[in-house]
């Protein structure tokens, strides 16, 4: 009797009897009392030419598979790079070791000049990298101002206690108007209320940027960022991409929409098997026989 009515539950009310409840309750809206609050502190920006992300001879082996071998790019501030290659070809892995979501197994990472190889992610962030995720990451059920503000959380200097006595009420009005203001920045000034669950699949990866801009980064890494739009919504994150390339900011960007890599990528690095294929200008790629023979699978 109890599995069938635990199962019955975990069916038909995951949320437990409060969310019935909830439902029924009128939602007030979250007053909007922010526009007065300080800024955060931005970090120093690096010039343009300069070297913001270097990868020497990164190496990634899960038991017996070489995921990333001896892969080397750099990335230079204001630029658009590109990482592309066939499935399985390693640019997740690659994107996880800069971010130090994987541990590497060999090699190092370099950003703006200093050693970041290994270090947490939680640490690497702080310096100045955000990323987006191929799979969007947010909380459905609250709103897109809400959901990007969480990427600025490591600007804030509060800790859990003063959170949870609400000693923070300043500090979270900065955190809520820089994630408006990160908005308002990829054209979505018009849906900070909105319940993040609610949008669009375009809508969706324009908040992941959003709330990684959050994080104040020189360098901005992108997984698939127009996977599942539309045209038009394509259109869109193109011309958020080449705003924030104007504004001096850094992209690698993995994607399998050639026209959008080709289009507007500064330099270009395809993968294959977890090396590094060939690196160069979108025009070298195209003309390139062993890039298409890497997509096509025929022999080169
Ligand atoms: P891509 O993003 O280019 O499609 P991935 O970086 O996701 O490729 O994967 C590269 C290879 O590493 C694949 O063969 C994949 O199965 C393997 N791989 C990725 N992550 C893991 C993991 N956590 N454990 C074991 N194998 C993994
Ligand atoms: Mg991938």
């Amino acid at each position: 009797m109890f599995g069938v009515l635990l199962v019955l539950t975990l069916k038909y009310a995951p949320e437990g009897i409060w969310a019935f409840v909830d439902r029924l309750l009128p939602k007030t809206p979250r007053r909007v009392d922010w526009q007065d609050a300080a800024a955060l502190a931005q970090r120093p920006k690096p010039g343009v030419g300069e070297v913001v992300l270097q990868a020497r001879d990164l190496r990634k082996t899960f038991g017996g598979l070489v995921a990333v071998n001896a892969i080397n790019f750099e990335v230079q501030a204001g630029q658009i790079v590109g990482l592309i290659g066939p499935n399985g070809a390693g640019k997740s892995t690659t994107f996880n070791l800069i971010t130090g979501v994987l541990p590497l197994s060999s090699g190092q990472v370099s950003f703006c000049g200093q050693d970041i190889s290994n270090l947490p992610s939680r640490e690497i962030a702080q310096r100045g990298i955000s990323r987006t995720f191929q799979h969007v990451k947010m909380i459905a059920d609250m709103t897109v101002l809400e959901n990007v503000a969480l990427g600025a959380h490591l600007r804030g200097q509060r800790g859990t206690a003063s959170a949870m006595l609400r000693l923070d009420r300043h500090e979270e009005q900065s955190l809520l108007r820089e994630a408006e203001l990160q908005l308002r920045r990829v054209g979505m000034g018009d849906s900070l209320h909105e319940l993040a669950g609610n949008l669009a699949m375009g809508p969706q990866r324009l908040l992941e940027i959003a709330r990684a801009l959050c994080g104040d980064p020189a360098l901005l890494l992108l997984d698939e960022p127009a996977a599942g739009l539309r045209h038009q919504e394509k259109q869109a994150l193109i011309g958020v991409l080449r705003q924030l390339k104007s504004e001096g900011l850094s992209i690698l960007l993995v994607e399998h929409d050639m026209d959008l890599v080709m289009d507007i990528s500064d330099r270009i690095v395809v993968m294959e098997f977890g090396t590094r294929l060939i690196e160069g200008t979108p025009e070298e790629i195209q003309a390139s026989p062993a890039v298409r023979a890497a997509y096509l699978g025929t022999e080169h």
